[in-house]
């Protein structure tokens, strides 16, 4: 392969774009490309881990169980049945490709793996490494693929749009709706690169940036999400964002997440004096569902004034409590708060993204050569809120699916010739100097979504915010066809049109459901609603 084509271009390096390149190679070339250093991804940053039925004591249906209530009744079943069923044989892989998960001291299941248990979940089936599950297995499968011939990751290269019949004027018979690769900045020479492929997967992640408070790192900008709608995918479902109840509320970390795992380990939500109050709200307590645990959260909040709540793990024997949670115990201790004594002081914070690129079961885009794994897409695993730890769990199973289907695929594809893909144009634009347009932009649009598109919607607040967002969505795309591209501008382009794609999303859905909860419909409506949101720019 030259240095920009291969077989399959993967977009991200997370554990989706991992995994898929992993398998992949078994089939053909792989290039891997990723916006900053490779480890810089949402998956580094999991703690809790991967839900997977391995115990004696549950089973198959528990889990489809458990993730259809958990899903609200949008879950495809199928796509469930797919994911847990699938399941332990790709944390079968995880383990033969090295990837260190925390063991039981004596037998207990087929690989003595120690299970934690979070919310919604009715038994333990957490598979993890400490509380740094993410970053185990983000090493393990980089070091695999750095030793792997048939795959090369460049890192600091920022995808900017899909390639797709659309540049190529249609050329020989070729449809519009087919994907040839994706134009890509070199961050470091600022060159703009065609990287040609045979099948590209977009691996992008999430969304969490959209919002002013996010558990996610910085790379989480929608990237994926506006490329695909650009490119004229359906995006589907983008109104289900899940706030994730318990991010540490300390100006000293403010993205820092409080794992489920905790609360699974004995940690109950209190106010400031130590009494609980989840027993007003759901019958499990603090280990009600994520959804139900935020609303909470953010209704004891509102009524008090007081700017967080806050978890107890007091009662825990202090060694177990270090031992099973060393990063957080560590983190926590470094700024003041010795979890063991203290209380935790917590807010939620966005962080998933339930919607995305729809794909069907083999991971596939409805435009042709185009798959999408992990965060960015919507295989209808999660329906209206996702289960904890199960989206892991979703990227390892699709991706598999994916590649192979790609693989299967490989043979009878030709790759588009290298001349027939024009160079990137950008005759007409100029280096810019108003640069702090942009970061005044990018508060502006995460202030809107977080005040007006957050955990509690109405009406007036999405027209609010789709006013705003459709203004500055223009105001940039003016910046943007003026002005050299840079990563910041790149960005802003693409999280204000996933914003807007959020508040679309949100203002069709009439009803509440899973984590879309507006004031004008509070009741679910099975009748109209028991339905997809899909959008489309085509
Ligand atoms: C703090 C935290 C804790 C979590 N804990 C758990 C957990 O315990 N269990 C669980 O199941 N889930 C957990 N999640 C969710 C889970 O980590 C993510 O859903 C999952 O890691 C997503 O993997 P991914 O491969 O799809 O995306 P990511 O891991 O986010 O990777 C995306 C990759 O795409 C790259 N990229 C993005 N845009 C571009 C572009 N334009 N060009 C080039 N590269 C690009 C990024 O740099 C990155 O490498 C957690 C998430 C967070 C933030």
């Amino acid at each position: 392969m030259d240095n920009y084509t291969s077989d399959f271009l993967v977009i991200g390096s997370g554990i989706a774009g991992l995994c898929f390149a992993i398998h992949a190679s078994r089939f053909g070339t792989v290039t891997i490309i990723t916006k900053k250093e490779d480890s810089e991804s949402n998956t580094n940053y999991a703690q809790g881990g991967i839900a997977c039925v391995l115990d004696r004591g549950d089973s198959f249906e528990l889990h489809v169980r458990d993730t259809l209530t958990a899903g609200d009744g949008l879950c495809d079943e199928e796509s469930v049945r797919i994911i847990v069923e699938e399941g332990p044989a790709r944390i079968k892989d995880l383990i033969d490709w090295g990837v260190d998960f925390s063991h039981l001291s004596r037998a207990g299941n087929p690989y003595n793996l120690h299970l934690g248990r979070e919310g919604g979940h009715s038994v333990n089936r957490i598979v993890h490494a400490r509380d740094l599950t993410g970053r185990a297995v983000e090493e393990q499968l980089l070091s695999l693929i750095r030793a792997n011939r048939s795959i090369r990751l460049f890192e600091h290269h920022f995808a900017v749009e899909l390639i797709t019949g659309h540049h190529l004027g249609n050329l020989r018979g070729t449809r519009e709706n087919t994907c040839f690769g994706a134009y890509v900045l070199d961050t470091i020479s600022r060159a703009i690169l065609p990287v040609r492929a045979k099948f590209t997967c977009l691996a992008t992640g999430g969304a969490g940036r959209v919002y002013l408070h996010t558990t996610n790192p910085s790379i989480a900008t929608g990237d994926g999400y506006a490329m695909a709608y650009r490119a004229g995918a359906q995006i589907a479902n983008m109104e289900f964002i899940q706030f994730h109840p318990t991010t540490l509320f300390h100006d000293g970390a403010p993205s820092f997440l409080i794992s489920e795992a905790l609360r699974g380990y004995g940690a109950v939500l209190c106010y400031a004096d130590g009494r609980e109050f989840m027993g007003d709200y759901h019958p499990l307590k603090s280990l009600a569902p994520r959804d139900i645990v935020a609303r909470a959260i953010d209704h004891e909040m509102k009524m008090s004034g007081a700017p967080c709540v806050f978890l107890d793990i007091r009662s825990a024997p202090p060694a177990e409590t270090k031992k099973h949670f060393p990063y957080i115990y560590r983190k926590c201790k470094g700024l003041g708060i010795d979890i063991t004594r203290d209380l935790i002081p917590v807010v939620p914070s966005a962080h998933y993204t339930c919607g995305g690129i729809r794909v069907d079961h083999e991971g596939h885009a409805d435009i042709d050569g185009l798959y999408a794994c992990g965060e960015v897409a919507c295989t209808g695993v999660h329906g209206a809120n996702r289960l904890a730890s199960n989206s892991l769990l979703e990227a390892l199973v699709f991706s598999f699916r994916a590649a192979a289907d790609a693989g299967s695929r490989l043979r009878n594809r030709a790759r588009i010739p290298r001349e027939s893909i024009p160079s990137w144009d950008d005759s007409g634009t100029i280096h810019n100097e108003e640069w702090i347009l942009l970061s005044h932009d990018m508060t502006e649009i995460q202030s809107v979504m977080w005040d007006y598109v957050g955990i509690v919607r109405s009406n007036v607040r999405l027209s609010r915010a789709l006013r705003r967002i459709t203004l500055l969505e223009k105001e940039i795309e003016n910046f943007y066809k003026r002005t050299k591209i840079t990563v910041p501008l790149l960005e802003l382009r693409n999280l204000v049109t996933t914003a807007k794609l959020i508040v679309l999303s949100a203002a069709k859905r009439k009803e509440s459901r899973g984590l879309h909860f507006t004031t004008d419909y509070p009741e679910q409506n099975d009748r109209y609603w028991k339905k997809d949101t899909v959008l489309s720019n085509k």
